[in-house]
């Protein structure tokens, strides 16, 4: 299946020189959904990982349909003030500003094997700062997933010390 055709492209969204990728245009189509899921699962299951990891939010959609099939749990990396308990912060640069997230303390064990899938790639900033919160709790990043990698970004040079696998790639 071309799941590249199936990503709705909006220009000058959210403002004017971005080319916004839409991922919702795919996963409203089942079969499409299903492939996405099925393809995840054939990089992730020779990874021998006990946890996946989710950025909020939209990491949600792809990491919770392939944990079910990998048969481990979730843990969700969320914007400050959502989780309860004690959190860990990482904050990161944006192209304007500055973003925080946040893990629960307990949520990784040391020697827990971690998986961490997100929906688009573009400068790594989000999933660097995702891994850096796994790894100051103990956990051993195994993989970092995408369904989209914008390759002009160059966000693998952000993440060169680690495994990296996109299923689409634009432009
Ligand atoms: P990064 O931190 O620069 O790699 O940006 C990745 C994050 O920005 C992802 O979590 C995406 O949800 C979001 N993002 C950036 N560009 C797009 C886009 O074109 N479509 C959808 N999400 C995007």
């Amino acid at each position: 299946m071309d799941l590249k055709s199936k990503i709705a492209i909006y220009p000058d969204f959210p403002k004017p020189g971005i080319s916004f990728k839409d991922i919702n245009s795919l996963i409203k189509d089942g079969e499409a959904f299903h492939e996405v899921t099925d393809q995840f699962y054939e990089i992730a299951k020779a990874l021998d990982v006990n946890v996946v990891c989710i950025p909020e939010a939209r990491g949600y959609i792809f990491g919770s349909a392939l944990a079910y099939k990998l048969g481990v749990g979730l843990v969700p990396i969320r914007k400050p003030g959502k989780l309860p308990g004690e959190v860990m912060a990482k904050s990161y640069k944006l192209e304007y500003g500055e973003n925080t997230v946040e893990i629960q303390k307990d949520a990784i064990k040391t020697g827990d094997r971690v998986l961490i899938i997100d929906d688009l790639l573009a400068t790594g900033g989000t999933m660097k700062a995702a891994i850096d919160l796994v790894e100051l709790l103990g956990g051993e990043v195994c993989g970092a997933l995408f369904m989209i990698e914008l390759t002009d970004l160059k966000g693998r040079e952000a993440l060169k010390d680690y495994y990296v696998r996109s299923l689409i790639q634009f432009p």
